[in-house]
């Protein structure tokens, strides 16, 4: 019996395809044993699995089914609250100043080394509902307010606790390279990450990737390139914040290890994106922190025009307050001119690839993941900027929110 049958959508975007998008207009998916066995024109789909053997169906008339969302870059592990600096960012200080007056970074670090084993669960909890509710269904998340080993271990057992109890699929990124502990030297802090953390993080076998925030007074390229080569001895894939703030070279970085993603790239030259694509490295644009920080957007045209791949993410973080990928859809349509298709792409099917996951497409065989739009057309999902119209998520074929939901 077939467990799902979602049918009759007005456009159903299957995967990527020409134009940016595969769309089919008048679209089905059906679904067994959590994945997609079948997808195209309802008719089609719905001669080999009729909606009367079906355990359910969802009647999406009207409506428009993606591939569920997948965000690859996030600190949505936190504690505390920084809400004084969206105040003191409203009144002209920037994120350097507030660093410099003891705000930013440190004060998430202090509240997440004081907060409980059950504090942090619950508070990654919380994120991963608001995140679901706009459409996520699998997310990366970042250790990094740890900064010492014992948190930076506690953090990732969070994330896998919360990966197996949530419906969004989590993928875990160990990030002691974030900032230099207050009171620490730099290449002293470098050799506690390399000596310390990373064989323990290795150990302990929850992390997939290790990132680096490798920034102008942060991590230079020689220290980036030293946690990132230690990482991946420990089988952990690199990934970067490069060339945010400062051009300093973390971009040419990411293309000599052949990293996983290079993400903001809000400084990177042509010749940076060249050798990216070059070296397949996905660019991973965040168009929310340039919206909250106020500053210039990456260039997502010179990305697409090298060709390298161009993923979408939030960096959902406590001075980026942004959990909808829906959001970030639209500012990368209203504010670096992608086109809804290139966008919605970036936001599914290479944000899935930057992870190394097998979802982002509605392709037989597929986990299905997958959410429903009260809208006409996917062009619409980044036209209605700032609205949720969610109305239903399907994670791994169960209905995991909205309408015909079951509640958790
Ligand atoms: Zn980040």
């Amino acid at each position: 019996m077939t467990e799902l049958v979602v049918h009759d959508a007005a456009e159903l975007v299957v995967g990527p395809g020409d134009g940016g998008l595969e769309r089919c207009p008048g679209g089905a998916v059906a679904i067994d044993d959590g994945a997609v066995v079948g997808v195209g024109p309802t008719d089609a789909v719905i001669r080999e699995y009729p909606p009367e053997n079906a355990s359910r169906t969802l009647d999406a008339t009207g409506k428009t089914v993606l591939p569920g969302f997948v965000d690859p870059h996030t600190h949505a592990l936190f504690a505390g609250d920084r809400s004084g600096e969206f105040l003191a960012r409203i009144d002209g200080k920037t994120y350097t100043e507030i660093a410099e007056t003891g705000g930013g970074i440190p004060v998430t670090v202090e509240a997440v080394r004081a907060a409980s084993d059950d504090e942090l669960f619950d508070n990654l909890l919380a994120q991963l509902d608001v995140m679901l509710a706009h459409g996520t269904t699998t997310a990366e998340v970042k250790s990094g307010y740890g900064l010492d080993t014992e948190t930076e271990l506690r953090m990732l057992a969070t994330i896998a606790k919360a990966d197996e109890r949530h419906p969004v699929d989590l993928v875990p990124t160990f990030m002691g390279a974030h900032v230099v502990p207050p009171g620490a030297e730099t290449d002293e802090y470098v050799a506690v990450v390399v000596d310390e953390q990373l064989p323990a993080v290795a150990a302990q076998g929850i992390a997939e990737f290790c990132d680096v925030f490798c920034e102008q007074g942060v991590f230079d390229v020689e220290q980036s390139r030293q946690v990132l080569e230690t990482g991946r001895e420990h089988g952990l894939e690199p990934r970067l914040h490069a060339e945010e703030f400062a051009h300093i070279g973390g971009a040419q970085l990411a293309a000599a290890l052949e990293a996983a993603s290079a993400d903001h790239l809000l400084q990177a030259t042509a010749a940076d994106v060249e050798a990216l694509a070059d070296a397949g490295v996905v660019a991973t644009l965040l168009p929310a922190t340039a919206f909250s920080l106020d500053e210039p957007y990456a260039d997502a045209r010179a990305v697409l025009a090298a060709g390298a791949p161009l993923a979408l993410g939030t960096d959902l973080n406590p001075s980026c307050f942004v959990h909808s990928m829906g959001f970030v859809v639209s500012l990368a349509c209203l504010r670096m001119g992608l086109h809804p298709a290139e966008a919605i792409r970036a936001a599914t099917a290479t944000a899935a690839c930057s992870l190394d996951r097998d979802v982002g497409a509605l392709r037989e065989g597929a986990p299905a993941d997958l959410v429903v739009f009260d809208l006409p057309s996917a062009t619409h999902v980044p036209y209605n900027a700032g609205t949720n119209r969610v109305e239903t998520v399907v994670k791994g074929g169960r209905i995991v929110e909205g309408r015909g939901g079951e509640k958790r």
